[in-house]
């Protein structure tokens, strides 16, 4: 674990109300793939640390990277008002939601800002030409709340062991090359044909995340051992 001051050098809007902050690291920083950090802001004069995870991937050297879903908080508005150059704390790494290829099949079933320590792990997958085979079942409102849709595209094209499924829960209709409503039992079954043989990562808001669990436990028989989960609980 390693306390660090890192200047901001960029950020980048990933869709509307999710920004990506980028900070230089000069010295890399032993990590995971799926760890997250402490990033702690001044508030009105008030030190306020929240947890983020890291949604670069340890393989992309030289910065580090959290993206946030901006809300209405005043901890949100004073990073949304951040210009680069600033010098910040950052304490890292921490968490267990991590996959360096330990297992030969996993699928992980995410929505929202959850994304954001998967696509950590499958950028590393991708870089270092991992054998496992990965399947993401992800689900947004509406197209545009797909938060790194084109990354993943990009590292669809470089790893044939990885495949996206995105499903829509905020359509009237259907969208081509869009599933069509929340995760459930049939999406798996249908998508993930193998998934007895998978472990189960799981990342996003909380209810998403317990309901997600009771499907896989009482639904598809899935033993608790097998599923990982990060639920984004306030700091
Ligand atoms: C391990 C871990 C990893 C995480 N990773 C991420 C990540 O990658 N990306 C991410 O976005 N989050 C992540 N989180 C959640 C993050 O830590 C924050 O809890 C989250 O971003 C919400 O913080 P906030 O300050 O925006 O809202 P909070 O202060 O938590 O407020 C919650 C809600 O109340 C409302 N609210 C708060 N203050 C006001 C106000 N003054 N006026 C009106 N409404 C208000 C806001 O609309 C907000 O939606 C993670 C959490 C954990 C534990």
């Amino acid at each position: 674990m390693e306390n660090l001051r890192l200047e901001l050098v960029s950020i980048i809007t990933q869709c509307a109300g999710v920004k990506t902050f980028r900070f230089r690291l000069d010295k890399e920083v032993p990590r995971k793939p799926g760890q997250y950090l402490i990033f702690t802001l001044d508030v009105n004069g008030k030190q306020v640390p929240k947890a983020f995870s890291i949604s670069s991937s340890p393989t992309e050297k030289g910065y580090i990277e959290f993206t946030k879903k901006l809300t209405d908080s005043d901890f949100s508005k004073t990073l949304d008002a951040l210009k680069p150059g600033g010098l910040f704390s950052l304490r890292l790494p921490m968490g267990k939601f991590t996959f360096e290829g330990e297992f030969p099949k996993a699928a992980f079933l995410s929505g929202g800002i959850g994304i954001t320590p998967i696509r950590s792990i499958f950028k590393y997958a991708t870089d270092i030409k991992l054998s496992s085979s990965l399947v993401l079942l992800y689900s947004a409102r509406v197209p545009e709340q797909c938060v790194f849709k084109n990354d993943f595209a990009v590292m669809q094209k470089e790893n044939k062991n990885i495949k996206m499924v995105y499903t829509l829960t905020d359509c009237k209709e259907e969208v081509p090359g869009f599933r069509f409503g929340a995760i459930n039992e049939a999406m798996v079954k249908e998508d993930v044909p193998d998934y007895k043989e998978r472990k189960f990562f799981m990342c996003g808001p909380p209810g998403m995340v317990e309901a997600m669990r009771a499907m896989l436990l009482t639904g598809l028989g899935i033993s608790k051992e097998s599923i990982i989960t990060e639920d984004f609980t306030g700091y």
